[in-house]
């Protein structure tokens, strides 16, 4: 819920013309994708189907909704859904670290398209400043439109936001706090939209529904560590969001500084930045290791090699490595399953995503460390997201508060 009226006092503020209650609620859902039909909308509202018709049309006629694809119903009846309305072409960036990409989302969304970005490390503030004025450029021409034919540029940052100051933070970029909306804006010669939202556990929980599936886990493994609950509560309409902190949980209590300023978290044992510091460290002492080759590339490729090396058990430095790395990845999820219990963990971030064999480890290693784990069978999974839609969502979120400053 607490998601949810963070959303709404967006809306309250940006919205044209004198919304309803019930109409911005319904923007919620909408934008959310935690209802997009008017039968949904009705289950989740326990309303009429006719008075979320009669707000559906007013938001129609304000060109704050339309309509987007046509889905079958239960009985096999065309279902009509809906999505916020794009003014204008909007440029997003999705900043995970590392790993990155950004994209050109249109009012017609055929005309949408993606880039991802790979890089070897995460550039200090003004560095990125930099990187954000060539990414968006090459945006532009990507999708031969001008500075002017958008509405802005949405920049999502993996942080989070502190509640008593309202500013970002985040362990992977420390410098973040200090990024201004309105000093990108400047550089970037256009509009600038910073969020730090999470809605993969939220996004992944939807698209599982139908399933039977009410309780799911997000557990990401990349440039941080991070894990986000999401949970369908009894009464079956609304949704709790919770983030984790399982990063930084301390586990080495004289280990390295984290960007969080404590010792040892988990973080700085898990993360691609520190599997790879690491190895490079033990290759200046002589170590020999097949992942030489690729101490230089980005997290992502050193995954790679690990994986693959971790498989072929030929290479003893990098099967130690990583079965040092799952057994702490299985700790992780055994703290998930101790503390949420979910029906699914998803994994994600370039140290867990589509590495099958990984998963597989994953599964022999954790149920010995979780309290009920003799009991419980554990259901990994991979991300079903599209993450052009995701990039949709955050311009959807942008043309909503295009009256306000978020930072
Ligand atoms: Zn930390």
């Amino acid at each position: 819920m607490v998601m949810i009226q963070g959303c709404l006092s967006k809306f309250m503020k940006r919205t044209p013309d004198d919304l309803s209650l019930g109409e911005r609620t319904v923007l919620g859902l909408v934008q959310s994708r935690r209802a997009t039909s008017q039968i949904q909308i009705a289950r989740h509202l326990g309303v009429s189907t006719v008075t979320v018709h009669n707000m559906i049309q007013r938001l129609l006629e304000q060109k704050i909704l339309e309509q987007s694809v046509v889905s079958r119903g239960k009985r096999g009846r065309p279902l009509l859904h809906y999505r916020v309305c794009l003014p204008a072409p909007i440029l997003a960036i999705q900043w995970l670290g590392t790993t990155w990409h950004g994209g050109g989302i249109h009012p017609d969304e055929r005309k949408d398209f993606m880039i991802p970005w790979d890089t070897t490390d995460i550039p200090g503030q003004e560095h990125a400043i930099k990187i954000f004025s060539e990414k968006v450029g090459e945006l532009l021409s990507g999708s031969g439109l001008r500075r002017k034919d958008v509405l802005g540029c949405v920049i999502s940052i993996n942080a989070a936001r502190v509640r008593s100051s309202g500013k970002l933070s985040s362990s992977v970029m420390p410098w973040v706090p200090e990024l201004q909306a309105k000093e990108v804006g400047k550089a970037l010669g256009c509009r600038v939209w910073i969020f730090a939202v999470s809605m993969a556990a939220e996004t992944e929980l939807a698209l599982r529904a139908r399933e039977g599936v009410h309780s799911l886990c997000v557990l990401n493994v990349a440039d941080g560590v991070s894990a986000h609950a999401c949970v369908y509560s009894d009464a079956g309409s609304s949704i709790e969001a919770f983030s984790g902190e399982i990063g930084h949980i301390i586990v080495e209590r004289d280990g390295l500084i984290c960007g969080c300023g404590h010792r040892g978290c988990l973080e700085t044992v898990l993360s691609g930045s520190a599997l790879q510091r690491r190895a490079r460290e033990d290759v200046e002492r002589g170590i020999r290791t097949g992942l030489e080759s690729v101490l230089q590339q980005t997290p992502k490729t050193f995954f790679d090699a690990l994986e693959r090396l971790h498989t072929e058990r030929t290479d003893s430095y990098a099967v130690t490595l990583a079965e040092e790395f799952l057994e702490r990845c299985a700790w992780a999820l055994s703290v998930i399953y101790n503390i949420y219990d979910p029906d699914v963990v998803v994994l994600t971030g370039y140290g867990l995503a589509g590495r099958e064999s990984w998963k597989k480890r994953l599964v022999a290693l954790a149920p010995s460390k979780i309290l009920h784990g003799e009991q419980t069978t554990l259901r990994l999974e991979y991300s079903r997201s599209d993450p052009r839609e995701h990039l949709r969502r955050l311009a959807e979120m942008a043309a909503l508060n295009q009256d306000t400053t978020p930072l």
